[in-house]
C-alpha cells in the first residue's frame, strides 16, 4: 500500500461491484480457471526460470488460452502475475514451499483488461460488473492496474491509483503512542487519552471457534473437519476475530492522526521490533497472537493514515521508555502498582504516562526540540505579568 515515488502514493479504491444475473456464473468460472492456471504458472515459471514476459509468454500461452481456456487478456494478465509472484518467492531467502493461489483473484491490466464506463465495469471477454459503490475521493486522479475478488459471497475490485503525496507540516510538538498489553494510551506532556483494546471481544471469538473444534473432534479423525457447516462456523470466528482486530486498529489510527493533525503535531511511536520480542517470551496462545497482530496493525494504519495526511511521523527506540525518568533520565524505580518514582529528581508517575513523556522527549529530540514536562522549574519561574500586562506603557 505505501508503494510509489518518491512524490507520490499508491492508494487503493475499493469498489463493490455485482455481475449482471445471467453473467455471475460465467465469471466466478473464469475465476476458478485463472485460479488454477496461475497456480500452472507460477510453478511453471520457476521450474524454467522464465521470468521475463518473453519468456513467460513462449512458455505459457498457448497452455493458458487452451488448456484453461483463458481469454487472451486473461492469459496475458495471468503469466504477468505469476511472474510477479515467483520473483517474491526467489527473493526470499527463507522461502518454504512454492505459493499458491486459494481464493478467487484476478490481476486485471488498466484498460486493457477492465474499464470503468459509469456505473459499470467491464472486463476482457465480455464480462460486465455493476458498479454498487466507491470512495468517490479519488476519482481525478487515473486508475491504474486493478485486483476483482470474490470473497464472502460478494465481488470487490480494487483499483490502484496513484495520487501526489501531501506535503508534510512543520510539527509544533509530538502526539505520542504508547501501546501496552490492555491500551493505547496518546498525549504528550499536556493531553493524554485513553482507548482499549479489542484483545478481550477478539480472544472471546476465538475461543469459540476452538470450542467448537474441541467439541466436535476426536483424537482419531478431526470429525469437525468432514462437516463443512461446523468448519465454516469454525471460520467465522477465526475471521471475526480478525476483523474486530482490523476495524478496531484501522479506527484508533484515524483518531490518532487526527488528534495530531488538529493540534499540527508529529505522531510519535514506538519502535515494535522490540516489543514483537518481548511478546515471544510470553505463553503462545491466542492472547499473545492477538496482541501482536494488534499492534501491527496499529503501527500499519497509523503510518499509512500518517502519510495519506502530510502528518509528520517519527519512530523512536522503545527502549527504557517505561523505566526512565523523563526529566533527569535517572532509572525509576516502582513505588506501587504501575506506579513509578525517581529517586534522582523525585517525578513520580503512572508507567504509562512516563512512556508517553519518555516518547514524545525521544521524537522531540529527533525534531530539535526540547521537551518542557509539566513540572519543570521554568514553567513555574516565569513571571505571569510579564506577557500580560504592557505595564511599561
Ligand atoms: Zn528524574
Amino acid at each position: 500500500m505505501l508503494t510509489g515515488g518518491e512524490g507520490e502514493l499508491t492508494v487503493t479504491v475499493r469498489m463493490r461491484v455485482s455481475p449482471e444475473p445471467e453473467g455471475g456464473q460465467a465469471l466466478l468460472d473464469l475465476m476458478r480457471r485463472y485460479r488454477d492456471a496461475l497456480n500452472y504458472s507460477i510453478r511453471a515459471v520457476i521450474a524454467s526460470r522464465a521470468l521475463s514476459l518473453t519468456k513467460a509468454h513462449r512458455l505459457l500461452y498457448n497452455d493458458l488460452r487452451e488448456r484453461y481456456g483463458l481469454p487472451s487478456r486473461a492469459a496475458l494478465d495471468c503469466y504477468r502475475e505469476a511472474i510477479a509472484i515467483a520473483r517474491s518467492w526467489l527473493k526470499n531467502p527463507k522461502r518454504g514451499a512454492v505459493p499458491t493461489a486459494k481464493g478467487l483473484s484476478v490481476w486485471l491490466t488498466h484498460e486493457l483488461g477492465y474499464r470503468v464506463k459509469g456505473d459499470h465495469v467491464e472486463l476482457a471477454g465480455g464480462y460486465r460488473l455493476r458498479v454498487i459503490g466507491y470512495d468517490r475521493r479519488y476519482d481525478d486522479f487515473p486508475s491504474r492496474e486493478a485486483r476483482l475478488v470474490f470473497r464472502d459471497g460478494r465481488f470487490d475490485l480494487y483499483v490502484f491509483k496513484r495520487v501526489p503525496r501531501p506535503a508534510k507540516y512543520a510539527p509544533k510538538g509530538a502526539l505520542a503512542v504508547d501501546i501496552n498489553e490492555r491500551q493505547i494510551v496518546v498525549g504528550n506532556s499536556s493531553v493524554e487519552q485513553r482507548m482499549e483494546t479489542p484483545v478481550e471481544r477478539a480472544l472471546h471469538c476465538r475461543r469459540l471457534a476452538e470450542g467448537l473444534q474441541v467439541k466436535y473432534s476426536s483424537s482419531r479423525y478431526r470429525a469437525w473437519h468432514r462437516r463443512s457447516g461446523v468448519r465454516r462456523r469454525v471460520r467465522y470466528f477465526h475471521r471475526k476475530a480478525r476483523n474486530i482486530i482490523e476495524d478496531w486498529a484501522r479506527k484508533t489510527a484515524h483518531i490518532i492522526v487526527s488528534l495530531a493533525k488538529q493540534g499540527q503535531l508529529a505522531v510519535a511511536r514506538e519502535d515494535l521490533t522490540g516489543l514483537v520480542e518481548s511478546l515471544r517470551r510470553l505463553p503462545k496462545g491466542h492472547r499473545t497472537a492477538l496482541i501482536m497482530l494488534g499492534y501491527r496493525r496499529l503501527a500499519f494504519w497509523v503510518d499509512w493514515q500518517a502519510e495519506k495526511g502530510g502528518v509528520p511521523l517519527f519512530v523512536v527506540d522503545p527502549a527504557g521508555t517505561s523505566t526512565t525518568c523523563p526529566r533527569c533520565g535517572a532509572e525509576l524505580v516502582e513505588v506501587g502498582h504501575r506506579r513509578l518514582r525517581c529517586p534522582r529528581c523525585g517525578l513520580e508517575g503512572d508507567r504509562d504516562t512516563i512512556a508517553i513523556l519518555n516518547i514524545e522527549g525521544r521524537a522531540l529530540s529527533k525534531m530539535g526540540g526540547t521537551l518542557t514536562s509539566p513540572t519543570a522549574p521554568q514553567m513555574t519561574d516565569v513571571n505571569p505579568n510579564r506577557w500580560g500586562e504592557p505595564s511599561a506603557l
